[in-house]
C-alpha cells in the first residue's frame, strides 16, 4: 500500500505467521528499496508488487539495508539478482554482518551460546542460512546522508542504533514519514494478526534509550514500523514511550531479581523475569537474550549489578558487595 505519495509499504511473510514491511520509494530521478525481508520475499512479495504497480525494477536506484538481521538483509542477494544494477547500501557498523551470514549467525544469533549455557541448535542454524542469502555492499553510510529521489524529493538516512549498532531509519521531510524498521521495538516484536511474536530485541540500552529521545523530537506523522500497525499521530509518541517504558521495566525486574533471588543466570532471569513481561508463547521466551543482556551490561557499567561466573563457567550477576 502507498502509505506517503510515492512510499509503498510492501508485507513479506516469513517464518509461517511473521511479517516484515519493506518500503519502495519512488521518485522520477532515483528509487530506493528498504530492506529485502527474507531468501524468498523478493520473488514472492516484492517483485510481485512493483509489476502490479507499474515500476520497473531495471530502474531502481538503491537498496538500502535497514541494519543486520536475517528478515532484513536475508532476500539481498537475490534482489540484487533481479536488480543488478542497483547500489546496495548500510551502515558501515552493520557492513560486517550483511556482508557474512556465518558472521551474522555467530556474532547475533550464537553469542548467547558459551557464556550463558544455550545451544543453539543445527536444524536452526540451518533454517538462518537457507532463509539469509548475502552479498556485498557497494556503500557504506554514517547517518545524515541525503537521497534526491526526485528535483524537489530528498530523503534522509538516520542512524537508529540501539538494535543493532548501525541502525538506519529513512525520513521523508516532504511527508513526514518515518520507515522505522526496528528502531523503536514497542513492547514485543507483532506476528501477521498483531499479536505478540517474540521479545522487542533491543541490544545496546544507552543508544536504544538516546535513538527513542531524538525519534521523539522529530517531527513524524506517519510511523511505518518493520513489524507494527501503521502509526500516526499522536499514537507515534505513545509507541515511543511504550518501547522506552517496557526497556526501563525490564531493567527494574532485574535489579530487582537480585535483590531477591540473589546471584543469577541468564537462565535465571528467563525463568523469573520472563514469565512477568512476556506477552508472547512461552516457546519464545530466550529471545528475551538480547534485551535482558543489554540491560544487564547497563547496570554492570553503572556498578549496580557485578558480573561473575559459577561453577560451571557460565556468567552471573549479583549485587555489589
Ligand atoms: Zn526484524
Amino acid at each position: 500500500m502507498e502509505i506517503a505519495p510515492n512510499i509503498h509499504r510492501i508485507p513479506c511473510i516469513f517464518g509461517g505467521n511473521r511479517v516484515v514491511f519493506v518500503h519502495l520509494l519512488i521518485g522520477t530521478e532515483a528509487s530506493m528499496l528498504v530492506d529485502t525481508a527474507c531468501a524468498q520475499n523478493p520473488q514472492q512479495e516484492i517483485l510481485p508488487y512493483m509489476q502490479q504497480i507499474g515500476f520497473d525494477p531495471a530502474d531502481l536506484t538503491y537498496i538500502l539495508i535497514s541494519h543486520s538481521d536475517m528478515d532484513h538483509q536475508g532476500g539481498n542477494q537475490p534482489m540484487k539478482e533481479i536488480a543488478p544494477q542497483a547500489k546496495m547500501l548500510c551502515h558501515k557498523l552493520d557492513r560486517p554482518w550483511i556482508e557474512s551470514t556465518d558472521a551474522l549467525i555467530n556474532g547475533r544469533y550464537k553469542q548467547f551460546d558459551e557464556p550463558h549455557g544455550f545451544v543453539t541448535p543445527d536444524e536452526a542454524v540451518a533454517s538462518i542460512q537457507a532463509d539469509t542469502l548475502s552479498t556485498p555492499i557497494d556503500l557504506t553510510l554514517e547517518g545524515g546522508e541525503e537521497f534526491r529521489l526526485s528535483a524537489d524529493w530528498y530523503v534522509e538516512a538516520v542512524h537508529t542504533p540501539g538494535h543493532t549498532w548501525g541502525h538506519l531509519a529513512v525520513y521523508d521531510p516532504a511527508s513526514k514519514t518515518m520507515v522505522g524498521g526496528e528502531a523503536a521495538l514497542w513492547n514485543a516484536i507483532l506476528d501477521v494478526d498483531w499479536n505478540p511474536a517474540l521479545a522487542p530485541t533491543y541490544c545496546y540500552v544507552d543508544t536504544y534509550l538516546a535513538t527513542l529521545d531524538r525519534l521523539m523530537t522529530m517531527d513524524i506523522q506517519i510511523y511505518s514500523g518493520a513489524h507494527w500497525e501503521l502509526r500516526k499521530g499522536s499514537d507515534i509518541g505513545d509507541f515511543f514511550r511504550e518501547s522506552r517504558n517496557f526497556c526501563l521495566l525490564v531493567e527494574r525486574k532485574l535489579l530487582e531479581l537480585a535483590q531477591t533471588h540473589g546471584t543469577f543466570t541468564m537462565k535465571d532471569a528467563l525463568e523469573h523475569v520472563g514469565t512477568q513481561v512476556a506477552t508472547w508463547d512461552a516457546s519464545m521466551n530466550e529471545t528475551l537474550n538480547f534485551p535482558f543482556n543489554g540491560n544487564l551490561q547497563r547496570l554492570v557499567q553503572r556498578g549496580q549489578l557485578v558480573e561473575g561466573r559459577n561453577n560451571d563457567n557460565i556468567i552471573t550477576w549479583s549485587l555489589p558487595a
